[in-house]
């Protein structure tokens, strides 16, 4: 097993980072988290009325499988439960064993190359206009068979954004000496190269 080579993949919703990462994973041979299940995984328990912290502290890694963490509404609440501080420090320790296991991880989500693994090898800030993220977030839903309007995701995202980016706790921006990658003019191909491209800069010394 090679040692601990952590890549931090940050960026707000639907930019394009969780396919990216899974991506650059696969090229690599990293393992890969989405860090977003974690909130999604807390949210989806406040829905059935469960306290967020008592939630936060008996998470699973087995939780992240569970059905319907995709939905807009487990989403939206998600985005609540990420401003509370205790829910995000009891998610700290597995985000950080997950980042230095031997053999190479890739996270992304919204703080991880600022709060969860500053020292990073490798980081990537990834993101696209509203108008284009809520248009690809639309497509996968109405693929997946949620009835919901263009309109409707676009007021999602853009609420998302206000409360991901503006929280006084790990808000949303690009990590010191983060690479970014602006997706809203590329093919998703396009994207994954300049992700690939930037991490190997950081694995070959010079
Ligand atoms: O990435 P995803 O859209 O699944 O994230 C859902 C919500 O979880 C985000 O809107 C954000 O509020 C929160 N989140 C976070 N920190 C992370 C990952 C996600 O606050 N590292």
């Amino acid at each position: 097993m090679t040692a601990p080579f952590t890549i931090a993949v940050d960026g707000p919703a639907a930019s394009g980072k969780g396919t990216i990462s899974k991506a650059v994973a696969a090229h690599f041979g990293f393992a890969h988290l989405d860090t977003g299940l974690l909130y999604r995984v807390v949210g989806a328990k406040t829905l059935i009325g469960i306290e967020p912290i008592a939630a936060a502290l008996a998470l699973q890694a087995d939780d992240l499988s569970a059905e319907n963490l995709r939905t807009p509404e487990v989403a939206q609440a998600a985005s609540k439960v990420a401003v509370i501080a205790e829910v995000r420090a009891a998610l700290v320790d597995f985000q950080r064993a997950f980042a230095r296991r031997a053999g190479g991880a890739v996270l992304d989500g919204r703080d991880i190359g600022t709060v969860i693994c500053p020292q990073a090898e490798a980081k990537l800030f990834v993101t696209a206009s509203a108008e284009n993220r809520a248009h690809r977030r639309w497509l996968e839903l109405v693929e997946t068979g949620h009835d919901v309007t263009l309109q409707e995701v676009l007021v999602d995202v853009k609420a998302r954004d206000e409360r991901d980016m503006n929280r006084a706790l790990a808000p949303l921006k690009p990590a010191e000496g983060a690479v970014q990658i602006d997706t809203s003019e590329m093919s998703i191909a396009d994207a994954i190269s300049a992700a690939i491209v930037a991490v190997s800069a950081r694995r070959l010394p010079l």
